[in-house]
């Protein structure tokens, strides 16, 4: 079970950012993505998920063996796709529980009531250290930066997609909060072994609770070094020149 990107160019507002990167995941695994800031880590995520803005102009996207690369955004989602944000979107008057409960029932085949949904959340939230009374806060409003970062989690806990793009979930978050968002992520594998996990970020921390099976790295739009978890260690000391 893989989720293959071959030779994908993807446009933004008429620039070429992405310049033919070839990629293939693996479930079960952890890929951490890794880059200097502005070279194409959040283009490449954004397009994979089907960003109206960022167009993918040629190549292709495979979810097991299935060719998503001009499927709408809900549908590569039922797909099994999903991707946390850098910059989470506030949104007034919807709730955590009840945006999380419309997103599981819609790409879930089982729909959960409010009340059967209520008590698979509250298990969700405690392995993340949330309260519980956080459900009812509306959709990253008001938010920290780091409550952000634990709500695009739970999303990730409570969906609990085959191939999860975490775009820089560490940034903003305090060490505590990594080690618990880190733990987090290791009990949703647990639940889902299956789970492939493309982490992205700029630091090494994260990912030394993580332990990442693969690291690629990006610069302008292409990919110019991969390896294993020693690759990520060795940026860590030398920098990515
Ligand atoms: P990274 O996530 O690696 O820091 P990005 O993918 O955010 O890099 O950005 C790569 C390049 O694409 C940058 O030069 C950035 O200015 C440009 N870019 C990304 N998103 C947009 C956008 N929505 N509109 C205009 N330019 C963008
Ligand atoms: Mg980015």
């Amino acid at each position: 079970m893989t989720l293959e990107i071959k030779d994908l160019h993807v446009e933004v507002e008429g620039t070429e950012i992405i310049k033919g990167v070839s990629l293939t995941f693996h479930s079960g695994k952890i890929h951490a993505l890794m880059g200097p800031n502005g070279s194409g880590k959040s283009t490449l995520a954004n397009a994979l998920m089907g960003h109206p803005k960022y167009k993918i102009t040629s190549g292709k996207v495979l979810l097991d063996g299935k060719d998503l690369t001009h499927e709408k955004t809900h549908l590569r989602a039922k797909a099994g796709l999903f991707l946390s944000f850098q910059y989470p979107t506030e949104i007034s008057g919807v709730t955590i529980g009840s945006f999380l409960r419309t997103a599981y029932n819609t790409i879930h085949e089982k729909q959960l009531n409010v009340v059967e949904f209520h008590a698979l959340l509250k298990e969700k939230m405690s392995l993340l250290n949330m309260d519980s009374s956080f459900s009812r806060r509306h959709l990253n409003e008001g938010l920290s930066g780091g409550e952000k970062k634990k709500t695009e989690m739970l999303q990730l806990i409570v969906l609990q997609p085959r191939y999860a793009l975490l775009d820089e979930t560490d940034s903003g978050l305090d060490v505590d909060s990594i080690k618990i968002v880190a733990e987090g992520i290791q009990q949703a594998r647990k639940l889902r072994p299956a789970m492939s996990l493309i982490v992205i970020t700029h630091y090494n921390r994260f990912l030394e609770y993580l332990m990442p099976d693969e690291v690629s790295i990006i610069q302008q739009g292409k990919i110019v070094a991969q390896g294993s978890y020693e690759l990520a260690k060795k940026i860590e000391q030398r920098g990515f020149t």
